[in-house]
């Protein structure tokens, strides 16, 4: 039994014992299962999850893009996904959508805005270019004045941006110690898109909270650097591991494509290896990656030899805690916020029972 009032958890009993009688009771029964909502630490929701996506956010005008942000939203929300981490709006959409709907409609957005990129780097269309010292402080700045929780940085160049190229680094080791330090001064998290082997690296040892994709590519393939994934794993760094497709869908970046057989390795191997790994989906960058996803991204950590109860914990309490909202959600548990998930079956014994959603609830309303 979980008591909500006022969009919190105030109780939980496991004892069977009876509601207050104040109480209006809904009953599941006792084959249903509740979670916590589920959180997913990577999306864009400006972007529309088409093969035009890039296109679209980058060129639509700005009611487009906010309109898409919210249909992304309301699909996540329908999805059991109650928490999302935004690492890539265009021009703070996920910021404003967040103040002008209801937030019964939407997940709980923690948000970027648009991610500090090099000039004509991976996603500058978004509106993030920013390089040397003083612009760079000012980047994070302009971030927490506009409300920002979490200060993203494009460390490599990225695979979806025409013109970039995910092997080369945009930002040396001190730019992103820089980024990093200025972040936690103003009480910002942090998080760093690193592809190539060196930008992962040096993320890594500039003190990032979250490494973004975490897939160490190299001209010819993947190569999994054992010394920087042991550093992440006695540091407690969280990867966000870009999991997750939808049903029939299959790489169409020709950067993926090439890799996608050692790529899948590597994560089964980060996996194994006891690194704090969180399910990102970066839903909506490709049309393989619609919002709605983020169940497939679970179902993918199982196949890929994580333990159930494993991937249920990394996809509620370990991503709060690497999105920055450890105790307020991914929990249940008096005080945290009564986002809740329903499912028709065990999701411990098969992980693929959070598609079989009975309810989905936000912050204490029933949404589904
Ligand atoms: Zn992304």
């Amino acid at each position: 039994m979980v008591l909500v009032e006022d969009g919190v958890i105030r109780d939980v009993d496991f004892t069977g014992a009876a509601a207050p009688e104040y109480a209006t009771v809904t009953d599941f029964g006792p084959d249903e299962w509740l979670l916590p909502g589920l959180i997913d630490a990577h999306v864009h929701l400006c972007w529309d999850g088409t093969k035009d996506a890039v296109a679209h956010v980058a060129s639509d005008d700005r009611e487009t893009v906010l309109e898409t942000a919210r249909a992304s939203a309301a699909t996540t929300l329908q999805g059991g996904v109650t928490t999302v981490r935004d690492l890539g709006d265009r021009d703070y959409l996920s910021l404003a959508l967040r103040e002008q709907v209801p937030s019964t409609e939407i997940p709980e957005i923690v948000a970027a805005g648009p991610p500090i990129t090099a000039r004509g780097g991976h996603c500058h269309f978004l509106g993030g270019e920013a390089e040397g010292a003083d612009a760079l402080r000012a980047a994070v700045r302009e971030r927490l004045e506009q409300g920002c929780d979490v200060v993203k940085v494009m460390a490599s160049g990225g695979n979806v941006t025409p013109g970039s190229n995910s092997l080369d680094q945009q930002y040396d080791r001190s730019d992103l110690r820089l980024i990093v330090d200025e972040a936690y001064r103003l009480g910002l998290r942090t998080a760093a898109h690193a592809h190539a082997v060196q930008a992962i690296a040096d993320a890594v040892d500039a003190g990032f909270d979250t490494i973004e994709h975490f897939s160490f590519f190299t001209p010819d393939g993947v190569d999994l650097r054992q010394e920087v994934l042991d550093k992440v794993v006695r540091g407690g760094t969280f990867v966000s591991l870009t999991v997750g497709m939808m049903p029939g869908k299959a790489p169409t970046l020709p950067a993926v494509v090439a890799r996608f057989a050692a790529m899948t390795e590597l994560v089964a191997k980060v996996i194994a290896s006891g690194a704090r790994v969180v399910p990102g989906t970066d839903a909506g960058a490709t049309s393989g990656k619609r919002h709605g996803v983020y169940p497939y991204a679970l179902i993918q950590l199982a196949e890929l030899g994580m333990p159930t109860r494993d991937v249920l914990r990394a996809a509620t309490t370990e991503a709060a805690e690497a999105v920055g909202r450890g105790g307020h959600k991914g929990v249940l548990r008096p005080g945290a916020d009564a986002d809740l998930l329903v499912l028709g079956s065990s999701p411990v014994d098969d992980v693929s029972a959070v598609t079989d959603i009975r309810a989905v609830y936000r912050a204490g309303h029933r949404v589904r």
